[in-house]
């Protein structure tokens, strides 16, 4: 077979409104008169037993009266007096995802991951199997709705970045296709914002220089370009406009430092809620890692490299020691809130720090109960409780392979790792 010069399938998949819609689906599988969110002014929240909780998602209908993901829970109730919020059910929303994944991989071993409810999908290989592209795009979108219980849109290009740009037009429940001689049409009459690794400080100063459009951008000298934004980044963002795209689909490589975990992003952030995103992905894997562990922490770092290939990182200490998703979830949010000015960023990671063994602490406290009061350990499990519920022991199938295989191994090379760290 040739390969070398034959084009490209990629389909890039995008679920609609994710944690409302994954919140929706739980809800109506309880109760099928459930108060369908998606229709009303609506919010998925943080953490209750936060003081201060924040939007982790929004209904379209929120998002007209101006709230915005990451934002304190009081504020949206400002703009948005009606608001409904809901809290979160992370392991059940990671299952929804699961799932996908699942249904897609049925499709082709080629995928990546991109975030929580974004997927790439290289159908160059497979694709013979199933037939018309547009065909079968329909039909994966389909069968996720009534297999799954929520929409999905689809990208279909020959290469990512405009499979990525193509699941961005007209939503819900909807695929289009962004192929190279389709670019003039659909992409270059297209505000600059829209671009993909484009954010708001580069595109102040490409409106500066009178680019506008995509394809304004497209036809811009690129030397000129270099000038401005700095050589990398305008050759990128350049290639981007005309819709030429490189990178192979590929499962990235998660780098874990201790319990960190962070992400080389394929393609550039610019946006809280896309920001938000990987910030779940990564806190949902050092979460996971923790429980698998039986540790908890009580640091919380993000860490940022932008497109200019500066670093910073900012951390938090926590009121108290945590193995919760939402809690990690929640100060990353706010972390990346305080300290982030958009600039598009090339890599995030979240880091969890100051470990501490949780069976050892309540063993220490049945030990010498005089220790601590009685109330605070009661307080203790009724939040455990909380946070993971009943069925808890289904955690089990969240957890790292490596974890169940070597979890005593892990957990002390972790640790150890931590005290380097430490030192
Ligand atoms: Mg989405």
């Amino acid at each position: 077979m040739e390969h070398g010069d034959r084009e490209r399938l990629i389909f890039h998949i995008d679920v609609n409104s994710a944690f409302l819609s994954w919140e929706c689906v739980y809800r109506l599988s309880h109760d099928p008169d459930a108060l369908d969110l998606r229709t009303i002014p609506s919010a998925v929240g943080g953490d209750a037993s936060m003081r201060h909780g924040i939007v982790l998602a929004k209904s379209p209908l929120a998002r007209k009266y101006g709230v915005t993901t990451g934002e304190p829970l009081a504020q949206a109730r400002r703009k948005c007096p009606n608001l409904t919020v809901v809290p979160s059910r992370f392991d059940f929303y990671i299952k929804c995802s699961r799932r996908m994944m699942e249904l897609l991989e049925e499709y082709t071993p080629d995928h990546e991951k991109f975030s929580i409810d974004e997927i790439f999908l290289d159908m160059t290989e497979t694709i013979h199997l199933f037939g018309d592209p547009l065909a079968t795009a329909s039909q994966i979108r389909e069968r996720i709705k009534n297999e799954l219980g929520f929409t999905v849109n689809i990208g279909i290009s020959s290469n990512k970045l405009l499979a990525k740009m193509a699941s961005d037009f007209e939503k819900p429940d909807r695929c289009h296709t962004l192929f190279p001689h389709e670019v003039p049409g659909k992409m270059w009459p297209l505000p600059i914002r829209e671009l993909f690794f484009v954010g708001s400080a580069a595109q102040k100063k490409m409106e500066a220089l009178g680019l506008h459009t995509i394809g304004q951008l497209a036809a811009c000298d690129l030397e000129l370009l270099k000038a401005h934004l700095g050589r990398s980044y305008a050759v990128l963002i350049h290639q981007y406009a005309n819709g030429v795209d490189e990178d192979p689909v590929e499962e990235r490589d998660p780098v874990n430092k201790a319990y960190g975990n962070s992400i080389t992003l394929s393609r550039d952030i610019s946006d809280h809620d896309n920001a938000c995103q990987v910030l779940l992905s990564l806190c949902e894997t050092v979460g996971a890692r923790l429980r698998a562990d039986h540790v908890l922490c009580s640091n919380v770092c993000v860490e940022l490299r932008d497109w200019e290939f500066k670093n910073q990182s900012h951390q938090m200490t926590l009121a108290e020691p945590t193995d919760s998703t939402s809690v990690l979830y929640e100060c990353s949010c706010r972390l990346l809130k305080d300290f982030w000015d958009m600039t598009p960023l090339r890599l995030m990671g979240v880091r969890a720090g100051k470990i501490a063994d949780d069976s050892f602490s309540q063993i220490s406290l049945f030990d010498d109960p005089g220790l601590l009061k009685k109330k605070e350990f009661e307080k203790t499990v009724d939040k455990i409780r909380n946070k993971y519920g009943i069925d808890s022991i289904k955690r089990a199938s969240f957890l790292q392979k490596d974890s169940i295989v070597d979890h005593a191994a892990s957990k002390k090379k972790h640790l150890n790792r931590q005290e380097d760290m430490d030192r």
